[in-house]
């Protein structure tokens, strides 16, 4: 249990003192419909949760009382998953279904006090007699039915006399309650269906505003927890168990805040619409949201068990990101599982100087004391490298093979390119290469200077499996519907090639393959002659990229150097940390400090996961901060341009006083963010102040309308026909002259003035 007690825990232990109730009984009563999600899995933690921490007990309840929805699959699909968090549910199964005779009684009971009645009004009636929130509803004429016509009437609904919707049970409680729920609810309805379980017995179902206060009532249940989305259910809840006079003690509802996770639907319906469209491969696919999809994926439990104690409950609904998630799960395995060598894109290279084989032992869990094990890499003439680790005409900061820079097999020799050979079509074929004898790993006596080691097999060696990658399943962060598909959340390598030891040792289910991310065997496709793996999680959150430039351009203050810088200084962080095949756990005092960027700080987690993870870049940070309040523009600075200088240079020309001022030239717009990038570029060379580098460069942002308007003015007289155009409704040529604008001012324009300008200019 966390060390500050959640909001229902403080319920639950007054309740205990005050002697309300001998035992805390809870229950997760789900409505078996389709499969648990991960939101499911919030409700799971608390419901077994409180029951385990308070020594009480938790009852799984299938809430079935809608026939034509249900089924025994989705009972086993609820049982797996709660199962498979590993809690355990009190004797057997309940079902509502079992308490129908039951809540048939109560509701008779009801009918002999006058507090129900069989109505009759059509469905078009019944919304126009309910009213709105400003004005009462009225009850319609068949509410004066005496008692002996109601009983008479429900039996005969019971017994099947009428068509569905022909006549409902109500209660008779308040039509002009300010709580519109209390305007009369609906107790039963007439549904000829066949149900999963009493199958043809009844015609008439309970609704679950009746069905679920006397099912929690009939299990003794003490606390009855649910979403937000109940609150103003709460009162019927009272009521009918009020009214009924039953004996306590009885139970009170209690609601919290659902989950919401950005980049997915959290709805069975929509989910179901989805497997039965075949936008996905089943419930169970590795991209779905469910339990089911988590658990063939690869995640854990625990990794789901620790994302649901990290979001906490409270009673206002929020949004988590996806990737607080993806960083659980992350940070689960990282500890875990075994690190070894895939290549998915592989490329031939020939050793020419290397006759014959050998093993060289490696271990499983190089980063990690505690876990022991290795097992024999083959090492020979002929292996395979990842395409993308050799690159012919290198960008600045490219740190694995080319044609003049060596690199480093992992757990094994250097070696360098001596040929590249091509096709036809100008594509690598192969690559001739030379080794370094007394370069080997663990003994290198050579003086070769490499700056990374890259993953390879041997091809006389490797095993060819099969990789399904998944990436989230939609596009964007609040999706409605299909039309918010990623349309590339699975790709498939049908020919990735693996070290042997993966196939043969079998040491664990699930594996770092380094530099490429956590793999699971999948549980059900996978065979010795197809091996295949899910991906269940990259190292780093790939799309943290795209949310930090998106996020530096929305901040108040825009650090936003470009899409290129901040793009590029994210791959030599990536690579830096993957040279090493390190995405260790945060110790906890960088997950203090995590916790403290996150929350108090506000800046994301992909920029805190950056800052904590280096000692240099944490006191850097710090150390700006002091000199200036502005946590977020500073920490989007100091992980990308700050930590690609650390990562190129050993010793940084500015200071963190000078990061501060640039800053604050920024927050006050004395200069641009596009300047602020030059200005920076320049400090790192020469070490100056940045006032000064303004000053003497000219560089001061032009924010003066009157400086600016005639620019824009010449601007729009020397480009007739895209002005024309533009009028015409081509919105796209707007970024034209704001580019025009720009350039003529060297990027001194402020470019938000530009802006506002150029759009009125346009206009007129
Ligand atoms: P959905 O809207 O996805 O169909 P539901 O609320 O209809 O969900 P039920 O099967 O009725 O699903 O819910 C079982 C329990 O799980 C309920 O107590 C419900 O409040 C809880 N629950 C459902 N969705 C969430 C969520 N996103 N976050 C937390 N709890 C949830
Ligand atoms: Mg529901």
């Amino acid at each position: 249990m966390s060390e500050s007690k959640d909001f229902l825990r403080v319920i639950v232990e007054e309740d205990l003192k005050k002697g309300k109730y001998k035992e805390i009984v809870t229950r997760f009563p789900p409505e078996p419909n389709g499969f648990p999600h991960i939101g499911h899995a919030k409700s799971i933690c608390i419901n077994f949760g409180i029951a385990r921490d308070y020594n009480g007990h938790c009852n799984l309840r299938m809430d079935d009382t809608n026939p034509t929805t249900e089924d025994t699959k989705y009972v086993e699909a609820l049982k797996d998953a709660v199962q498979w968090l590993g809690f355990k549910w009190d004797k057997d199964i309940y079902y509502t279904s079992d308490y129908f005779p039951k809540i048939y009684e109560y509701a008779i009971k009801l009918i002999k006090m006058g507090k129900a009645y069989v109505d009759s009004i059509n469905e078009e009636q019944m919304r126009e007699f309910r009213g709105t929130v400003t004005e009462p509803g009225k009850r319609s004429e068949f509410a004066n039915r005496s008692i002996e016509e109601n009983l008479d009437l429900f039996e005969r609904m019971k017994k099947g006399e009428f068509k569905d919707g022909e006549h409902v049970l109500r209660a008779k409680i308040d039509m002009s309650a300010a709580n519109m729920k209390m305007r009369d609810p609906l107790l039963y309805r007439i549904r000829h269906a066949h149900h999963f379980r009493t199958e043809n017995e009844w015609c008439i179902y309970p609704m679950y505003d009746f069905a679920h206060c006397l099912s929690d009532y009939i299990e003794g249940i003490s606390h009855s927890i649910c979403t937000l989305e109940f609150e103003n259910n709460r009162d019927i809840y009272d009521w009918v168990l009020d009214t009924l006079e039953l004996e306590p003690p009885r139970p009170y509802q209690h609601e919290f805040a659902r989950l919401g996770i950005n980049y997915t639907v959290m709805s069975k319906r929509k989910l179901l619409e989805l497997v039965q469209g075949n936008y996905v491969n089943g419930w169970d696919d590795p991209r779905m949201p469910t339990i089911a999809g988590y658990k063939r994926r690869g995640y854990t439990p625990e990794s789901i068990l620790n994302f649901c104690d990290q979001i906490g409950i409270a009673k206002a609904n929020s949004m988590v990101d996806v990737s607080q998630l993806e960083f659980c799960i992350r940070d689960d395995l990282n500890k875990k599982v075994p690190r070894v060598m895939c290549v998915l894109d592989p490329l031939k290279v020939t050793i020419e100087n290397y006759e014959g084989e050998e093993e060289i032992d490696a271990p499983y869990y190089p980063h990690d004391v505690p876990k022991e094990g290795s097992r024999v890499v083959p090492f020979s003439k002929v292996v395979y490298i990842e395409r993308d680790d050799f690159n012919e005409n290198p960008p600045k900061g490219f740190y694995r093979l080319t044609p003049e820079q060596p690199v480093r097999l992992r757990h094994g020799y250097i070696i360098s390119c001596k040929e590249v050979i091509k096709d036809e079509t100008g594509k690598i074929t192969e690559l001739i290469a030379q080794y370094y004898p007394n370069s080997k790993s663990g003994s290198d006596t050579s003086d070769i200077k490499v700056k990374s080691a890259i993953q390879w097999v041997s091809e006389k060696h490797a095993k060819k499996i099969e990789v399904r990658l998944y990436d989230r399943l939609y596009k964007n962060e609040a999706p409605e519907g299909l039309e918010d598909l990623n349309p590339n959340s699975l790709s498939i390598i049908k020919d990735a090639l693996i070290e042997p030891a993966v196939i043969s040792d079998k040491v664990d289910e699930r594996f770092q393959f380094e530099r490429q991310g956590y793999f699971y065997a999948d549980p059900i496709d996978y065979t010795d002659e197809n091996p295949v793996f899910n991906k269940i999680v990259g190292l780093k959150d790939s799309w943290a990229k795209k949310n930090i430039v998106e996020r530096t351009h929305s901040s108040t203050v825009e650090v936003n150097y470009s899409v290129e810088s901040a793009h590029h200084s994210i791959s030599t962080k990536v690579k830096k940390e993957i040279v090493h095949g390190e995405a260790q756990a945060l110790t906890q005092e960088q997950q203090n400090l995590f916790d403290k960027y996150t929350k108090e700080y506000r800046l994301n987690s992909e920029v805190s996961n950056i800052l904590v993870r280096d000692e240099q870049l944490t006191s850097f940070y710090e150390e700006t901060l002091k000199e200036l309040n502005s946590p977020v523009s500073i920490a989007n600075i100091v992980a990308n341009e700050v930590a690609k200088e650390l990562k190129q240079e050993n010793e940084l020309k500015f200071t963190s006083k000078q990061i501060a001022q640039l800053v604050k030239m920024v927050d006050e717009e004395l200069i641009s963010s596009k300047i602020a990038k030059q200005v920076f570029e320049e400090m790192t060379q020469t070490g100056e102040n940045p006032e000064q580098i303004v000053e003497a460069k000219g560089l001061i942002q032009i924010s003066d309308p009157a400086v600016i308007l005639p620019i824009i003015d010449e601007v729009i007289a020397k480009n007739p026909d895209n002005v024309e155009k533009y009028r015409a409704g081509n919105q796209k040529l707007f970024g034209f002259f704001v580019g025009q604008v720009l350039k003529a001012t060297e990027g001194k324009a402020n470019p938000k003035v530009v802006n506002e300008l150029v759009t009125k200019q346009l206009k007129a």
